[in-house]
């Protein structure tokens, strides 16, 4: 009976009534419960979870973003672990935050969550706002993240749209067109929003319904709905779902043609004097900008002779050049090889910009994730007195 003068008395977001249209309400209705019956059953038990803390939040959504949920749990236990409020955030070093998130990769989201927590504690007193254009506004953050973080934190009817959300929505709703086309783009936040404001109307959940239909979203994309075999037949939505029913699920969401990935090799030199190691912190503006790495060049895919290498470099021939190892990674749609070479000098001194550090002090210092396995290899190549 109060279900339904609350009903009566809120209309809801949704605008067509007819159950043909992908704006049904009927549907966005009947979805809602399905979704939090499903979450309650089976929600992963991750540490963000356990907690309404806009910050440990904010920074899980940070860190989850282009990463899988079970590498960012190390990373995320550590963090709080080492700065669990958003002054610590905004007063540690550059050096400390950069270490904390080497191996994520994408270090500008780090440098943006500093400079978003420095803000906090300027402009709101270190207390992580509430408005949703005022978490927008805050550097790093989009209208996912602020859409995550004011649903799941403080339980508001705000919509989150990242590419979990996309593929479960394409698919429910038979969504045919490229979710990247403004109209599609805007029809699928209409979805989401519909979806999260109708979620206190037709729920017993009510209390955390927002919150809690947001996660659902993520979590059904994440463990069932996934890009490559989804789990149709155990799909709490699967009798709604129009590419179940018209056996569509393989070509949704359709994402178009995927840009071609291009080969690039480049050669490394892992230059040891006395036991330490040459090594160069990456300038501003670039990629992987103030993380560390070894002196490395872009090379041709023919090049072979890596003593001239080293002299274009470093304008010396070198004594010797062992190979060290190779590293293997993607950087957005290049396939990086990285191939190490070892190189012993005495005592020739010489000309480029780096520092020199011991194994000791290569600890404390954050690397680029190929680069890092680098320091490792050169280490142990020290250990084993090769
Ligand atoms: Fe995704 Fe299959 Fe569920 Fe449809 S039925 S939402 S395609 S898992």
């Amino acid at each position: 009976m109060n279900k339904i003068k609350k009903l009566k008395a809120k209309p809801p977001a949704c605008r067509d009534n007819s159950e043909n249209s992908v704006h049904s309400v009927k549907k966005v209705r009947q979805l809602i419960p399905l979704l939090l019956d499903w979450f309650a059953a089976n929600a992963r038990d991750l540490p963000w979870r356990r907690t309404r803390d806009p910050y440990a939040i904010w920074v899980s959504e940070i860190m989850l973003q282009q990463t899988q949920v079970k590498t960012v749990i190390p990373f995320w236990n550590r963090w709080m672990h080492e700065l669990p409020t958003i002054e610590a955030a905004a007063k540690a070093p550059s050096e400390k935050i950069h270490k904390l998130w080497e191996g994520l990769g994408y270090y500008t989201r780090v440098r943006n969550l500093q400079k978003a927590a420095q803000i906090i504690a300027e402009k709101h007193g270190g207390k992580f706002p509430e408005n949703f254009d005022d978490v927008l506004a805050l550097p790093g953050i989009g209208r996912y993240t602020a859409g995550a973080i004011c649903g799941i934190a403080f339980n508001q009817p705000t919509p989150i749209l990242d590419g979990n959300v996309i593929r479960v929505l394409t698919r429910i709703f038979g969504i045919a067109e490229n979710p990247k086309e403004k109209k599609t783009n805007q029809l699928l936040w209409q979805l989401a929003e519909d979806l999260v404001k109708n979620s206190p109307l037709v729920t017993r959940h009510s209390s955390l319904s927002c919150s809690l239909l947001n996660q659902s979203l993520m979590e059904l994309g994440a463990l069932v709905c996934t890009p490559r075999n989804p789990q149709c037949l155990v799909c709490p939505v699967r009798k709604l779902c129009v590419a179940f029913k018209e056996n569509r699920v393989e070509k949704l969401p359709n994402l178009g043609k995927r840009e071609t990935a291009t080969a690039r090799r480049f050669i490394a030199f892992v230059i040891d004097q006395n036991g330490k190691f040459l090594v160069r912190q990456r300038p501003a503006g670039v990629v992987n900008a103030h993380l560390w790495e070894f002196p490395n060049v872009e090379v041709a895919a023919g090049q072979t002779d890596t003593k001239a290498v080293f002299k274009n470099v470093f304008g010396t021939i070198p004594p010797t050049v062992q190979p060290l190892c190779t590293v293997k990674h993607s950087i957005t749609r290049y396939r990086i090889t990285l191939e190490a070479f070892k190189v012993s000098l005495n005592k020739s001194p010489l000309t480029i910009n780096g520092v020199w550090k011991t194994p000791a002090q290569m600890q404390q210092i954050a690397f680029t994730a190929a680069h890092k396995k680098l320091a490792s290899a050169a280490v142990k190549s020290i250990l084993s007195g090769r």
